[in-house]
Order: structure tokens, then C-alpha cells, then sequence
């Protein structure tokens, strides 16, 4: 079988994936603000013509939504899907700020000091229509299965393709490297990040595309939520071994820093939002389980 899902990306930290089914289009995330020109030349490309009618949005956090406003100006109908409490958090002034404080932040990391910041209104990135457990997506030919999946945020989404069994983990499981390895990304719960990636087990799908990385071999799809498990044990047990031994949290995140920002992350993910992942990520897990 051939996997007709198009790589729409803008530019470097954002990945974005074009999904066409007989009825509707669709994009699975929307990338980052600073880059979002190119997105829409790359889906118009794609579409030849045809409308983008949804964004499967996976998480609110800043790299996976800062194209929406642009994609609205260019599609004034686009519907986008999120969580409940996606939708409750992008209503929150502070929420936005962080956004576009990361977004301005990207700009300049990825684009050079001088990058203009990104302009668009916070009201563009609501999510439109309310998705969770049991919901489904019909393209015409292709349906999506909508599985909550929390634990990297509360907003986390799980989607999967019914016809064709690809499923687009969610970063709350962990962030695909190649090569056998796995960074994880708990910031909310580590009981939550077990359980979404039980619960993503269960779908038993025969595609798996990862957070950041996109397809995964499929040589490395039987032992892919084992490898998500033993990751998330892994952050977590530093994370209460040194806290055990009396680090603070600033030692404990550079501890995780050491073990986890290869050279692969640091080009997919900027200093500042490791950094902010990785306070919350110590914080929850000294918390829920120390
Ligand atoms: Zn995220």
C-alpha cells in the first residue's frame, strides 16, 4: 500500500502533513508562525486548486499551531479541531502571550536575529470545533478516529487513519529520533504519558508517524511503544533519583539536558522551550510521585 499523506512543511521545528480524502482536505498540525507563507505555497501546491477544509491540531503548543491564522487568510472556511480543553486554553491571554513570545523566539533562532516578528491576531488560533474520545473525521474515503491522549499537555490528541491503520502518535507518547531512539516529553504527568501510550498501543496501528520526525520504518514499528515506555520511565526515574539525593530543579534539568538535547533536538526544538518543557516536566513528575 502507498501512503498518499504529502509533506507540507514550512521550515525547520514544525511539521505539518497534508491528508486528502475524496470529500475534504486536511492538515495535521500547522507548523510555526514564522514560516507559514511557505506552508500555504506548499499545501496550494498540493491541492492544485482544490480548498484546505481542516487542521487535525494535535497540541496548542506554539510549534504545532503558529500557522493557523495564515492558513485562514488563504482558507477564510478552514474548520479547526482540538480539544476541549485546547479550545479553553487559547482563550487565555497569558496562553496566547507564551505563544507568541515562543513564536517571536523561533523567528529569530531559526531566521537570524534580525527576523521581523510574526504578525497575526491571537482570535486566529481557536480551535472551531471541539473533538475527544470516540469523535470521527470523515474526509469522504478516509476516516479519523480521535483517541485523547494527554500528558505532554491536557490537550493532547491522538488521530488514526481507519482505512489505511497510520496513526499520528501524539507527543504526550514521545518524540521519534531514529536509530532506536526515543526523547520523551512529559510536562504534565507521567501516569498520564503511560497511559496514553497504552492506550495508542491498543490501536495497533501499521503506521506510526512520530511527533517532529514523521514516518517511522517500519522495521521500527513493533517495538515503538516500548520504546516510548522505557524513555518515559527513564526521565522520570532521574528525575526522582536526584531529587532522592536532595538537586534542585534547576540541577535536575540540567541532568535531563545532558542526557536527552542531542544534536537532533537542538535543531528541532529551540533552548527556551526545552527549557520551559523540561522545568514543567521535573515539576509534575516530582510532585505526582516523590
Ligand atoms: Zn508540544
Amino acid at each position: 500500500m502507498t501512503i498518499d499523506i504529502q509533506r507540507v512543511t514550512g521550515g525547520a521545528g514544525g511539521e505539518v502533513l497534508l491528508i486528502k480524502g475524496s470529500e475534504k482536505t486536511a492538515v495535521y498540525d500547522a507548523g510555526m508562525a514564522y514560516c507559514a507563507e511557505r506552508l500555504v505555497d506548499n499545501i496550494k501546491e498540493a491541492l492544485q486548486g482544490k480548498s484546505l477544509d481542516y487542521v487535525l491540531l494535535s497540541h496548542t503548543h506554539y510549534d504545532h499551531l503558529g500557522g493557523i491564522p495564515y492558513l485562514r487568510q488563504e482558507w477564510p472556511d478552514l474548520k479547526v479541531f482540538g480539544a476541549a480543553y485546547g479550545k479553553q486554553v487559547l482563550e487565555r491571554p497569558g496562553a496566547l502571550k507564551r505563544i507568541r513570545n515562543l513564536a517571536e523566539n523561533a523567528a529569530k533562532r531559526y531566521m537570524g536575529p534580525d527576523a521581523p516578528a510574526p504578525e497575526y491576531n491571537d482570535e486566529d488560533l481557536r480551535i472551531d470545533k471541539v473533538v475527544g474520545n470516540g469523535d470521527v473525521i470523515s474526509l469522504g474515503d478516509r476516516t479519523i478516529r480521535v483517541y485523547e491522549t494527554k500528558g505532554h499537555t491536557n490537550c493532547s490528541l491522538t488521530y488514526f487513519i481507519e482505512e489505511e491503520s497510520i496513526l499520528f502518535a501524539s507527543e504526550s507518547t514521545g518524540v521519534y529520533e531514529g536509530n532506536g531512539k526515543m526523547h520523551p516529553s512529559i510536562l504534565t504527568s507521567y501516569q498520564e504519558v503511560v497511559d496514553s501510550i497504552e492506550i495508542s498501543r491498543a490501536i495497533n496501528a501499521k503506521h506510526i508517524y512520530s511527533p517532529h520526525y514523521l514516518l517511522i520504518e517500519d522495521s521500527a514499528v513493533a517495538g515503538y511503544w516500548d520504546l516510548c515506555r522505557s524513555a518515559a520511565d527513564e526521565y522520570k526515574d532521574i528525575t526522582l533519583s536526584l531529587h532522592k539525593k536532595g538537586l534542585s530543579i534547576e540541577e535536575i534539568i540540567e541532568a535531563q539536558r545532558k542526557r536527552w538535547r542531542t544534536s537532533y533536538t537542538k535543531e528541532e526544538q529551540p533552548s527556551l522551550a526545552f527549557e520551559i518543557n523540561a522545568r514543567a516536566g521535573v515539576t509534575a513528575i516530582i510532585k505526582e510521585l516523590a
